[in-house]
């Protein structure tokens, strides 16, 4: 779990640069490199999530710092789960978070990549391999018996030309035969067991259409991508560190520009989260959620969408900070931080999610007038605004209760209370359905206390948020909570699967509620904080003045358990 927040806050100005920091400030010290150029290399197959997030803000945040700069490089080398549509969301997500780099694609280095595999094949360092799958599997040995060397390992220079050729044109079979590294097969590093350089894959590429017929792997491609285009530190998570001589070697075998160097640092792991991109796949493809943006989503864009802000998500790249070891950062870290800045900057409002009428008996019939509400308390600068009243208005059902204990501090009969911005007043009288269920109360104002104050200096325990009948807007509120119950996704009982996880409460939707009019003009996107409620925003596809909807971002911390029983 996260560290405590406190010690993270004091933390900050202590602690010194990170180790990757460590190792920039060290090669810049040696003369070893003069610029600092990083990259952000996600593959177009799905949408980012906030894990891609944590490597977006090291690795901008490094060119930032070093006055330096860092590529948004699209390594789209597989076409055959990559799309266009993929390639615009990530842009869209990277500028979201605040950085406008240079676009890349892997792909455009296809020729470049031929070249150095041809390379390799003509200094005798790569071969075609006509085992199959299975054969290849077997004879890749494991981590503690040698792997077998294939019987084509010692083809010629010209069989091996004469056959990549075949490969490149289409004559082969997909599956047929592959390019090798002629490494070692008795390597205690099994990455190094002669390693795939290219597959046959008769599949249209995004960019490249047909022109191709064969594909580079992940580690062949990656460490030429990064020094056709300069890099000096390739960053990247800890699964590929023992693919890093891997990365070394096919730099040092062919006539490469320069050689980066690969660092390894541990991924975001988030409690209460899936970060696979075949899950996220999944939930999307199979309806178990509403799309890539819906904001249960641990997506850049499920995120914007719930209404966090990009800063809210750089600060928290920054404070998690990086390290060697993988961990599981707490959710409710990331609450905390969006809670803290909402607080500061969003303006208050009041929406009323599950209504109850209220009558002011001694209000008089048609009458509206128009009170006025601080925007935020903590900052004079926010204004203040107009909020409507009149005989006829909203309540929170839970804040009435008929039977209510001593301690109950909100309405109940013959008790008084205030209602923010504008009276105190009693519950005269219960008027219930033929179910028993209380649907009005009749209550009465003391015309004195208007702005919240009683001039005899009489004191009220409970101040409630309201909303007008006649003024307020019908409004649709969504409320979000975790997708799923288990806390650490890595540790799903044996036989289960993720999806045995999802949290059927993960959105409650209530299209019964009832906003102040002034919501109606919220711009999409723009954080609220809905009084004794949490923080809301418009949602960004669904809202209209006609139609308000609001997502809830975070709830407040107190009234987090009382929303979710009442459901
Ligand atoms: P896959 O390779 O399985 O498709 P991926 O999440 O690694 O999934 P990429 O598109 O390759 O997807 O990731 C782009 C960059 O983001 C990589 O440099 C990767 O190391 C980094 N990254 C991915 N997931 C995380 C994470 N959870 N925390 C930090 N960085 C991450
Ligand atoms: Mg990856």
């Amino acid at each position: 779990m996260a560290p405590a927040m406190n010690e993270k806050n004091s933390d900050e100005k202590t602690k010194g640069p990170d180790f990757i920091r460590q190792i920039i400030n060290d090669d810049l010290a040696s003369g070893k490199v003069k610029d600092v150029h990083t990259r952000f290399p996600p593959e177009p197959n799905g949408y980012l999530h906030i894990g891609h997030g944590k490597s977006i803000c090291l690795n901008f945040g490094i060119a930032e710092d070093y006055k330096g700069k860092c590529n948004l490089r699209f390594d789209d080398t597989n076409p055959t789960k990559e799309d266009q549509e993929y390639v615009d969301s990530i842009i869209e997500d990277v500028n979201w978070l605040g950085f406008e780099p240079e676009v890349f694609f892997a792909s455009d280095y296809f020729d470049q990549m031929y070249a150095w595999a041809l390379e390799l094949i003509k200094s005798g360092k790569a071969y075609v391999d006509s085992q199959n799958a299975e054969q290849m599997r077997e004879n890749r040995g494991t981590p503690t018996k040698p792997g077998t060397d294939s019987p084509y390992r010692n083809r010629s220079v010209e069989e091996n030309l004469e056959l990549f050729d075949k490969m490149t044109k289409g004559e082969m079979e997909e599956g047929s035969c592959i390019l090798r590294a002629k490494i070692d097969m008795a390597h205690q590093n099994m990455n190094m067991r002669d390693p795939a350089i290219y597959r046959i894959r008769k599949e249209s590429h995004h960019r490249t259409g047909d022109k191709w017929k064969i594909y580079p792997m992940y580690d062949f491609a990656h460490g030429y991508e990064d020094a056709i285009e300069g890099i000096t530190h390739s960053i990247c998570t800890l699964e590929f560190e023992n693919h890093r001589p891997l990365y070394d070697w096919f730099l040092d075998n062919v006539s490469a520009p320069c050689h980066p160097q690969q660092i390894e640092f541990a991924r975001l792991n988030l409690s209460y989260t899936v970060m696979s991109k075949r899950k996220l796949l999944e939930l999307v493809s199979e309806k178990i959620v509403n799309g890539w943006d819906d904001p249960r989503m641990p997506t850049l864009s499920g995120f914007r969408r719930r209404g966090y802000t990009p800063s809210s998500i750089r600060r928290f790249a920054r404070e998690i900070g990086v390290s060697k070891v993988n961990s599981m950062v707490d959710i409710n870290f990331l609450q905390y931080i969006i809670r803290e800045e909402l607080n500061e900057s969003a303006d208050r409002a009041m929406a009323v999610i599950d209504p109850l009428k209220v009558t002011i008996t001694n209000y008089p019939e048609g009458q509206i007038e128009e009170l006025e509400g601080e925007n935020n308390p903590g900052n004079q600068d926010a204004g203040s605004r107009q909020i409507p009243f009149g005989r006829e208005l909203y309540i929170e059902k839970s804040d009435f209760m008929e039977d209510a204990p001593k301690k109950f501090f909100r309405l109940a009969p013959g008790r008084e209370v205030r209602l923010k911005h504008a009276y105190f007043i009693t519950c005269d009288e219960v008027i219930k359905d033929d179910k028993g269920e209380v649907t009005e109360l009749l209550c009465s104002y003391d015309p004195a206390t208007r702005g919240g104050d009683a001039p005899d200096g009489r004191k009220v325990k409970g101040t409630l948020h309201w909303v007008s009948a006649d003024k307020g807007v019908k409004a649709e509120v969504r409320l979000y909570d975790n997708l799923f119950t288990l806390e650490n996704m890595d540790d799903m009982e044996e036989g289960k699967d993720y999806k045995d996880y999802i949290n059927p409460e993960s959105l409650v939707v209530k299209t019964d509620c009832f906003v102040e009019p002034s919501l109606t003009q919220a711009p999409a996107g723009r954080g609220y904080q809905f009084l004794r409620q949490g923080y809301f925003c418009a949602d960004i596809k669904d809202h209209s003045p006609e139609h308000p909807v609001f997502n809830r971002t975070v709830a407040l911390k107190d009234s987090w358990a009382k929303i979710q029983k009442k459901g």
